[in-house]
């Protein structure tokens, strides 16, 4: 058996112990190589359960929380479900193994690009992915079984991902500022009403508006690498 397999069963025995039940979750996880996610310099880690860097300042999330957050969604194959920050591509692959149809939006117009790139190797042809302003949601999609942010909310979700959840539809978003960030479930109860759960402390980038300006990439990519 080569090493990385060998890491990969090591990271699901890890996260099976630290809970993760949902056994189409586990699946997806064995079956995605995160590697292809990864820049070459630190493929070597790339089953250590830690976020790692992917360039303009943004990083693929811990496999742990990919896992925790993939199984609050309580995805089913019938799922239509919108992913704001593609980032790297890796989490909208997971879900995508699972639910029936994934939107993803991501800001950062080289990161889809590359994102793209990975889902077309692994065949995966279930994701519709559009360079926007997640924050706005993708209203000539709605209405979402499911939504996740893989971005961190300021203080409360945007108002445009509640509409366009459905009835009974989840949402996970990372909620807080750069330091101290909490992971919660919205459970749309109906149109005004939603239950919230506290999940676990996270931290995450954060969640902007607007596509990101040539000049934002510059800087971006001068803090990852100064
Ligand atoms: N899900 C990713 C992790 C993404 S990191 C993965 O598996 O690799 C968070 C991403 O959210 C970053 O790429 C960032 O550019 C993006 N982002 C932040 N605000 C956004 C917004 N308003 N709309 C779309 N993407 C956004």
């Amino acid at each position: 058996m080569n090493t990385e397999s060998t890491r990969k069963i090591r990271l699901i025995m890890k996260l099976r112990n630290m809970g993760i039940k949902d056994t189409n979750v586990l699946s997806a996880i064995e079956t995605t190589p995160r590697e292809n996610f990864i820049p070459d310099a630190m493929k070597d880690k790339a089953y250590e359960d830690m976020a790692l860097p992917i360039g303009l300042g943004q990083t693929i999330s811990q496999p742990f929380v990919v896992a925790v957050m993939s199984e609050a969604l309580c995805l089913s194959d019938r799922d239509k479900v919108l992913e704001v920050g593609t980032g790297s591509g890796y989490q909208a692959v997971i879900l995508a193994k699972i639910c029936r149809r994934l939107y993803t939006i991501e800001r950062h117009k080289p990161l889809l690009a590359e994102a793209q790139k990975h889902f077309d190797a692994l065949k995966i042809n279930n994701i519709t992915a559009l360079a926007a302003d997640g924050m706005k949601g993708w209203p000539q999609q709605k209405p979402f079984d499911k939504i996740i942010v893989t971005a961190a909310a300021f203080e409360t979700p945007p108002d445009a991902l509640f509409e366009q959840l459905k009835i009974g539809g989840i949402m996970i978003v990372p909620v807080g500022d750069r330091v101290n960030q909490v992971l919660k479930r919205y459970e749309k109860i109906d149109e005004d009403t939603y239950s919230v759960t506290d999940l676990l402390p996270v931290k995450f980038v954060p969640l902007l508006p607007n596509v990101a300006s040539a000049q934002e990439q510059i800087e971006d990519t001068y803090q990852l690498n100064g």
